[in-house]
């Protein structure tokens, strides 16, 4: 359905392993002054000074995390970049270097590698993100990427998963569902396209959702944000799961609980619509759709007027007592229990293993 420019096929063993490398990474040369020594040794070399070190890492395998029928490949180096990036700006950190360590198999010729690396250079650059190290070798199946990110922080900045407080808000960046109701055009478009190759999709009215799946956008803006507004987050975690395991996450690391209320949930109208077009409930999308790499925080209702009228961020709840459990106030005013996929009435009864009142 889409392809990737890969008229011209460059076997990997034309290059070499050392070939290979220097041609992928040429055109990472590093911009900030923490990066002693990028590509090029045995090791790179940084200089964070005083500053506290994140450390994140992510492994993507294709089949499990990406499928490349509908990818394309410059988008999943992209996509690769901003997972890594996500977690540290969920530490309320900056994202300063990573490291990208790929196996593929000789299905992939060097153009399908130089495609990925565009994306990721993309991303680094975009990011503000010197590319430092890596490691490149074969696999017998498929294509497997993984990145490890490093970040910088102030040790008073960094925001744990830990800290809300009973009567904290919980406050979500952007808008929820669009990377897993893209996922689903996507796959149908799949099979139509198995069904009748030559068959176009119109893909138009779905632009937004398609973009949120193929190319997310980590929330680098926030942690500037937040401390031009004068507010540190009591808890932080990104959302790459679903916002229901996400509060659980929160939750469970700060031993509150949380009421999430169904009517503040922020949806594109995109969202809404195709979610109708599917009969499907957006509050469960939003609840357990995942891979929306927004952030998920909770704040001092003393910090309330200084984030209420952002358009980036929305209240959609607060934290509780521990013993009062985490629940979803539906539009009804019903209450029900929060599970890490969707809610209970919507599940298995003998997953919802969350406490009841
Ligand atoms: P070593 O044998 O010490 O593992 P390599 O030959 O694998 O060294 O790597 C040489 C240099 O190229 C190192 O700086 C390494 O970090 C970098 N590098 C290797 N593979 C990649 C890759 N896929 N992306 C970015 N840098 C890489
Ligand atoms: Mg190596």
């Amino acid at each position: 359905m889409f392809q990737d420019s890969q008229d011209m096929r460059t076997n990997l063993s034309e290059l070499g392993e050392f070939g290979l490398i220097d041609h992928l990474t040429k055109g990472f040369e590093p911009k900030l002054s923490s990066t002693v020594k990028a590509i090029g040794d045995d090791a790179a070399v940084l200089n964070f000074e005083n500053k506290h070190t994140i450390v994140t890492t992510d492994l993507l395998v294709e089949g499990v995390h990406f499928d490349l029928a509908y990818m394309p490949l410059k988008h999943l180096g992209y996509k690769a970049v901003m997972v890594n990036a996500s977690d540290v700006y969920a530490m309320n950190a900056k994202a300063t270097q990573i490291t990208v360590s790929i196996a593929a198999s000789n299905r992939f010729p060097v153009e399908a590698l130089e495609e990925l690396y565009s994306g990721i250079e993309l991303a680094a650059k975009l990011y503000n993100i010197d590319v430092v190290g890596g490691d490149t070798t074969s696999s017998t199946s498929g294509l497997l990427i993984s990145i490890t990110a490093l970040g910088i922080a102030e040790k008073e900045d960094i925001v744990y998963r830990s800290g809300a407080k009973p009567n904290d808000l919980l406050v979500v960046t952007g808008d929820l569902g669009a990377a897993y109701m893209g996922l689903q055009i996507l796959e149908r478009e799949k099979e139509v396209f198995k069904a009748n190759p030559n068959a176009q999709p119109d893909l138009d009215p779905y632009t937004y959702l398609i973009e949120r799946q193929l190319k997310p956008e980590a929330r680098k803006d926030i942690a500037p944000l937040l401390k031009e507004l004068g507010v540190k987050p009591t808890s932080m975690i990104d959302i790459s799961d679903g916002l229901s395991s996400e509060i659980i996450h929160l939750c469970k690391n700060s031993q509150v609980g949380a009421n999430l209320y169904e009517e503040k949930i922020p949806l594109d109208p995109a969202v809404i619509s195709v979610c109708e077009e599917f009969d499907i409930d957006s509050t469960t999308i939003a609840l357990s759709g995942g891979e929306d790499y927004e952030l998920l925080f909770t704040i001092s209702q003393d910090d309330f007027d200084k984030i209420k009228a952002n358009p980036n961020l929305s209240v959609i709840g607060h934290m509780t007592e521990e013993k009062e459990g985490m629940h979803l106030i539906t539009r009804a005013n019903q209450k029900l229990p929060l599970i890490a996929r969707g809610w209970n009435s919507m599940e298995d009864k003998n997953e919802n293993s969350e406490k009841k009142e």
